[in-house]
């Protein structure tokens, strides 16, 4: 079969590309640029623990050490009081710690990248094309082909493409997919410096602060990166005011000023007494820093209307912006990655299926749609001070506005919490399974767990391949494996497991949250949680594989017509890598002699792009650059604009 071709070597692209060779799956990355990632330390990444796992079991554990930093806590300030300080749980050496209170780790966006590619340039069944810039494509019912131009300018042939290819995607153009959406709903000057403030190690999110007038506008984040360095975010005032190079200095004096004047006794306040007089806004010291990045970061809010088109795709900011309230743009990058690599690798090895194929689309927009409906109800209730408004709006309404920030940038509530795929069309049509402290659909807690090869490993370094089925023995973990694998309900489910319609592995654990001893959780390979069994049934445990597959399609049981087995079609000849439904050639690479255009750029739409590019001097500039289109290209801003698939 053809490899897959991924337009876009991003974070988001690259990392598909990565997680399809784990699954044996050749794929050609193809990129416009020339493959040199600049450095740019304003541009972070906020890594959820999911995400995170993820780029880790991919091959870049490393990276993630070494340029990544765990904050110690996190700080909500309101003017000069303290409103939360939230500490967060040390590492253990296996990487564990309390769920509950995990640090993301934020590193900065090209360390990400480049630790990407480095682990692709190892992968005999990648290759990543530069100097290729997507131009056409063309879908047949066995394929896809793809013109490429610029230097490498050729045809290529794939099984599946899939648009990687950031917020102005050329394949969402293509296909003439609509990208409805609000432009600019936040503004952030951006900066990276390196400084020593007073809360080492800790993040802050300052919301009216005093020098800054203190008004209910004003917002600021300071957040730690590795060797010392700091990323600033200022939320900027609505319209395309410039931020000049000047503003942003004062920006970043006054906020430097107004932090480390702050005595550790004051900064320690809670009990949202007055703040001290002294000295306020004249005269005060600007510690030593030394500026290396900025720019102004522009949050688009836009969801393509669909994400599969035959046996095209779209991931990462090709398919979605986002990232007001704290919310990750690329956090949920690398989800849509996570969700397709499975799908696409059990498509490539036994054939398609449309339940499977769509389930993408179904799963991830709709966790994206909900995410920015979330954020665009609470943007004017949160920004505008409307306060009486939004406490019958949002869920959770006790809660106050900054606790609904903080959630949006640790990862919780409907602003930042992992998404829950419950109404996934791979649900399995059993009856619900004894009831554990994660719901089917949601991601798995990481409990240590034990391989039938016997190593201690945690339950998601398992993931990424084929189903797990996780059985819930307490007390295996005193016994030797020889014991327990030939003991209790072992041999029943090792007999089971093996007669699975799709590769499985079995896993032991002492204890996972909420179960019963003997209860069985099985788990897709991307962490979430497909049902829960009592005990093994070998039944059940069948249909819930074929659920997760997409039923009744694939492999033996049901070829849909026109997927799976690799064919040609008029002209587009043989790849050389392509290999009917075995592992691939050596990044699948097949030019095809349709004659390279050396034209112009490929059909471009007309829908506003939307970005969120800048770069240092964009400052003074303007700031954010292009897409922030006039109003006809976009949509009317309601809260309803962005429809789940259950809409
Ligand atoms: C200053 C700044 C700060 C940011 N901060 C954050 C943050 O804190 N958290 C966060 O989550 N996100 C942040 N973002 C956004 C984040 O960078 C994006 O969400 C992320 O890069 C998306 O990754 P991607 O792989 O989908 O797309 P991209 O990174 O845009 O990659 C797309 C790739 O496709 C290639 N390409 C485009 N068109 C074609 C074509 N026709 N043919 C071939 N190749 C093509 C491009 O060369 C590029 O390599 C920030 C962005 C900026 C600018």
């Amino acid at each position: 079969m053809d490899p897959v071709i991924i337009v876009g070597a991003g974070p988001v692209g690259l990392s598909l590309s990565l997680a399809l060779a784990r699954l044996g799956v050749p794929s050609v990355v193809l990129d416009e640029t020339t493959g040199q990632e600049d450095t740019r330390p304003a541009r972070t990444a906020v890594l959820r623990q999911d995400t995170a796992a993820f780029v880790s079991r991919l091959g870049c554990a490393d990276t993630l050490e070494t340029a990544g930093t765990h904050w110690t806590a996190w700080r909500t300030m309101r003017r000069r009081r303290l409103l939360e300080r939230i500490a967060f749980a040390p590492q253990t050496p296996d990487g564990a710690a309390a769920p509950a209170a995990v640090s993301p780790v934020h590193l900065p966006q090209h360390a990400l990248t480049r630790a990407l590619r480095a682990a692709l340039a190892d992968e005999k069944l990648a290759e990543v094309v530069t100097g290729s810039r997507l131009a056409d494509l063309e879908q047949d019912e066995h394929g896809v082909s793809a013109q490429t131009r610029g230097p490498n300018g050729t045809w290529w042939r794939g099984s599946y493409l899939i648009g990687c290819d950031g917020p102005r995607s050329t394949v969402r153009k293509l296909l003439d997919i609509r990208f409805p959406g609000r432009t600019a709903v936040e503004r952030h000057a951006v900066a990276a410096l390196r400084c020593e403030l007073p809360w080492p190690g800790e993040a802050l999110l300052h919301r009216s602060p005093p020098r800054h007038g203190g008004g209910p506008g004003n917002e600021v984040s300071a957040r730690p990166l590795a060797d010392g360095l700091w990323r600033l975010d200022w939320l900027l005032p609505p319209g395309r005011e410039l931020v000049t190079p000047d503003a942003l200095v004062a920006r970043i004096r006054d906020s430097l000023a107004g932090w480390t004047t702050e005595s550790p006794a004051d900064a320690a306040r809670t009990d949202g007494g007055a703040a001290p007089a002294r000295g306020r806004g004249h005269g005060r010291l600007v510690p030593p820093y030394d500026l290396l990045d900025t720019g102004v970061h522009t949050v688009h809010h836009r969801l393509a209307r669909c994400w599969r088109q035959g046996r095209a795709f779209l991931a990462g900011d090709a398919a979605h912006l986002l990232g007001a309230l704290g919310t990750q743009g690329l956090d949920e990058g690398l989800r849509d990655a996570e969700n397709l690599a499975w799908k696409l690798g059990l498509a490539w090895h036994h054939g398609a299926s449309e339940v499977l194929l769509d389930s993408y689309q179904a799963e991830r927009r709709g966790a994206v749609s909900a995410r920015l409906r979330a954020a665009d109800q609470a943007l004017p209730l949160l920004r505008d001070g409307r306060s009486a408004r939004w406490r019958t709006v949002l869920p959770g309404a006790v809660r106050g506005r900054s606790t609904l920030l903080t959630d949006g940038h640790l990862g919780r509530g409907p602003l930042g919490a992992p998404p829950v795929y419950a109404r996934t069309p791979l649900a399995p049509p059993t009856a619900e399974g004894p009831v554990v402290e994660t719901p089917p659909g949601a991601a798995v807690t990481d409990v240590p767990v034990t391989a039938s090869d016997g190593s201690a490993v945690r339950l998601r370094d398992r993931l990424g391949k084929g189903l797990l089925v996780v059985l819930v023995a307490p007390g295996t973990g005193v016994w030797d494996r020889r014991h327990w694998q030939s003991a209790g309900l072992m041999p029943r489910l090792t007999e089971a497991v093996d007669a699975l319609p799709m590769d499985a592995e079995i896993l032991v654990t002492e204890a996972y949250p909420g179960a019963a001893a003997h209860t069985v959780l099985l788990v897709r390979p991307d962490g979430h949680l497909v049902t829960t069994l009592s005990g093994v049934r070998p039944a059940e445990m069948a249909a819930c594989a074929n659920a997760v597959r997409g039923r009744a399609y694939g492999g033996e049981d049901g070829q849909e017509p026109g997927s799976g087995r690799a064919r040609r079609t008029e002209g587009a000849g043989d790849s050389a890598g392509s290999r009917d439904g075995g592992d691939g050639g050596a990044g699948g690479r097949e030019a095809r002699g349709r004659g390279a255009d050396p034209g112009g750029p490929g059909a471009g739409g007309t829908e506003a792009d939307g970005t969120a590019d800048s770069r240092s001097g964009d400052v003074g500039s303007g700031g954010t650059g292009r897409g922030e289109g006039g109003p006809s290209a976009v949509d009317p801003v309601r809260t309803s604009m962005f429809h789940s698939e259950g809409d």
